[in-house]
């Protein structure tokens, strides 16, 4: 294998909704940085059908080439189709770093890309960068119970691919004028020959608190005691408009869903205002809320690990400063 042919810093670019998934724009900006670096170019992978004009967002945000495979076979998401042309692009055209979002699609789709190749890949990276004399990718994430951080290297193999946390990296602000190349592509699959069909998409009807999203989040920890304690958390969530968080011993013991869970097996979340109450501290919960803008802790032990992360500390029980601050807020 000769390194020398692969050039540039690849993002599989994700649709979603009819539009570009927010964590494939935040993972522009991360290839941008890459790219300047190593000297190279940024390229979009854009799969779907009728998603050429979503070149446009790709370059807004820092893509120089777009590669589009654009046909009814991609209408929606399947492993088999989405990997078939991901292997024609990266074997024609031989990209030295392929990204792609740590959401259920990147994942899927990174892992069968890597198996066939085949390259290594990083799951779940947080940290990105690239040795500039090489290009070797430095592909860091948290390990062994989040208690350090591990960098991963794919010496051997190129493309070097890497999952990315969606929240973590920084989107550029884009520039509507900025434009690139568009190279269409296409590839020899027939309907028949997929073994995957999709039926019908059957929405949740239950509709998930995007924790992800918010810009206020009060989450709950094991101190609040029980299901009905965490109804506190509720409560205030709901008086000041904010999301519910958890942490994962509250999502284990079945007071709340999983897609609350804040933490480094649960989500990552960059809120204005986090609230912590009853809640520890443990490195796991800490990584996955560290860049709020403003960390309030509520917490009773006064040597919890969680005020060492915290702009603000409250000693005291949950359930008399929990109720005051509702009442506080009500009358504001
Ligand atoms: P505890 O650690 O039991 O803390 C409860 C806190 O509440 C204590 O600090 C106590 O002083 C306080 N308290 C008690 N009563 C009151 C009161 N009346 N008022 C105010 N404060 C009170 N955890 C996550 O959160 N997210 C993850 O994604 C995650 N992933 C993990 C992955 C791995 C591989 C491992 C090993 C662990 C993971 N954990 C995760 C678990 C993590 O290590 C902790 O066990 C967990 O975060 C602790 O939850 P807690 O803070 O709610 O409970």
């Amino acid at each position: 294998m000769n390194f020398d042919d692969y050039r540039g810093v690849w993002v599989f670019s994700e649709v979603k909704d009819g539009g570009i998934a927010p964590v494939s724009l935040e993972l522009l900006g991360a290839a941008r940085q890459l790219a300047d670096k190593r000297k190279t170019h940024v390229a979009g992978v854009l799969i779907g059908e009728e998603v050429k004009h979503l070149a446009d967002t790709l370059f807004a945000y820092g893509a120089d080439t777009v590669y589009v495979y654009d046909a009814p076979i991609f209408r929606h998401y399947r492993t088999e189709t989405f990997m078939q042309a991901m292997l024609h692009c990266t074997n024609k055209h031989k990209p030295e770093i392929l990204l792609y979002g740590a959401t259920s699609t990147g994942k899927d789709l990174a892992s069968a890309v890597a198996t066939d190749l085949p390259t290594g890949l990083t799951a779940d990276t947080t940290i990105l960068d690239v040795e500039e004399d090489t290009g070797l990718l430095l592909a860091s994430r948290p390990a062994f119970g989040g208690n350090i951080m591990a960098t991963i290297l794919c010496k051997k193999y190129r493309p070097q691919m890497a999952t990315v946390r969606p929240k973590v990296m920084k989107a550029l602000p884009p520039d509507p004028q900025r434009t690139g190349e568009i190279v269409e592509e296409s590839i020899d699959l027939k309907e028949e020959d997929v073994r995957t069909k999709v039926l019908e998409i059957v929405r949740a009807t239950v509709k998930k608190v995007r924790i992800d999203e918010a810009d206020i989040i009060v989450a709950g920890g094991k101190g609040l005691g029980s299901p009905e304690g965490f109804g506190l958390i509720h409560r205030l969530a709901q008086t000041i408009g904010a999301a519910v968080g958890a942490s994962r011993d509250v999502v284990e013991a079945g007071w709340i869903e999983h897609h609350h869970q804040v933490g480094q097996t649960g989500v990552t979340v960059t809120p204005k205002i986090y609230f912590a109450i009853g809640i520890s501290g443990a490195i796991q919960h800490i990584v996955g809320m560290q860049n709020s803008g403003l960390i309030v802790a509520i917490n009773k032990d006064p040597a919890a690990p969680i005020f060492q992360s915290s702009h603000y500390g409250i000693v005291g029980d949950a359930f008399e400063i929990v109720p005051m601050l509702i009442e506080r807020f009500k009358s504001e």
